[in-house]
């Protein structure tokens, strides 16, 4: 899996900070940008605009992926682009057993041969073969979102509970957030980085920041 920052705004925590201050008339966007956020005051943080492309994901978490609805897609298309070679995503549960492993391997390697006749010997459309594919196949998109939903994804994605492939993109994506705009990630992750574990089963390995111990 890659994920790549292609664009964000530019002095993102200055921007939240001016945004927060205007409410206020602070001279101090710095700790007006702190108290609104702490005070649940997050539109601020939709000033703050990334745009990351992601490769080698697979359709199981494109499908995850897509369902946050405060953001902007562009996916490969399974309709105008070949699939007959697509790679295939393997979770490791399934690497990690050899039998299993080799009859995921074939198949794989079933529907490419089915695909590859149905597009290139039986003249069926690419939109039509790829209903042979599997969920595992990987797939490439960008992605934009604004910081206030970035976080709310990190929340629920982060999470242990969430599966292993989305969970692994969110970590990588919150990396490079909290590099770029480290004021407005400060406190961004799961849901037990700010409060108790919302999940009705929780994983008891539950993550503590800094911010929860200045709260407390
Ligand atoms: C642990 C877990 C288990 C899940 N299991 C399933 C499952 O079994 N089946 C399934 O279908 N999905 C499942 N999902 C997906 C889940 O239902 C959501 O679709 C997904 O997490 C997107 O989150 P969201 O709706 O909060 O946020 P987003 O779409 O990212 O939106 C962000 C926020 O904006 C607000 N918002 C957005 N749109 C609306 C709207 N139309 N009306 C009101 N408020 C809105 C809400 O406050 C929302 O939280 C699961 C998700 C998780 C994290």
């Amino acid at each position: 899996m890659n994920v790549t920052l292609l664009r964000v705004t530019p002095f993102g925590d200055d921007l939240a900070g001016e945004a927060a201050a205007i409410c206020t008339r602070s001279d101090n966007p710095d700790r007006a940008r702190g108290h609104a956020i702490m005070s649940g005051h997050q539109s601020i943080l939709e000033h703050i605009v990334f745009t990351f492309k992601i490769e080698e994901i697979s359709r199981v978490t494109l499908a995850q992926l897509t369902r946050h609805r405060l953001a902007s897609y562009e996916v490969e298309s399974q309709r105008y682009t070949d699939n007959g070679q697509c790679s295939v995503i393997v979770p490791k549960s399934i690497s990690d057993d050899p039998v299993l492993y080799q009859e995921y391997l074939q198949l794989v390697q079933r529907t490419r041969d089915f695909y590859d006749k149905a597009v290139n010997i039986m003249g069926i459309p690419k939109e039509d073969a790829r209903y042979a594919s599997l969920q595992g196949t990987a797939t490439r998109l960008i992605l934009t979102m604004n910081a206030r939903e970035l976080r709310h994804f990190f929340s629920l994605r982060c999470c242990n509970r969430a599966q292993w492939e989305i969970r692994e993109m969110a970590d990588k994506m919150l990396d490079i957030c909290k590099q770029e705009c480290p004021a407005a990630f400060e406190d961004a992750g799961p849901g037990c980085v700010r409060h108790q574990c919302p999940e009705f089963r929780p994983c008891g390995h539950e993550r503590t920041h800094d911010w929860d111990v200045a709260e407390a």
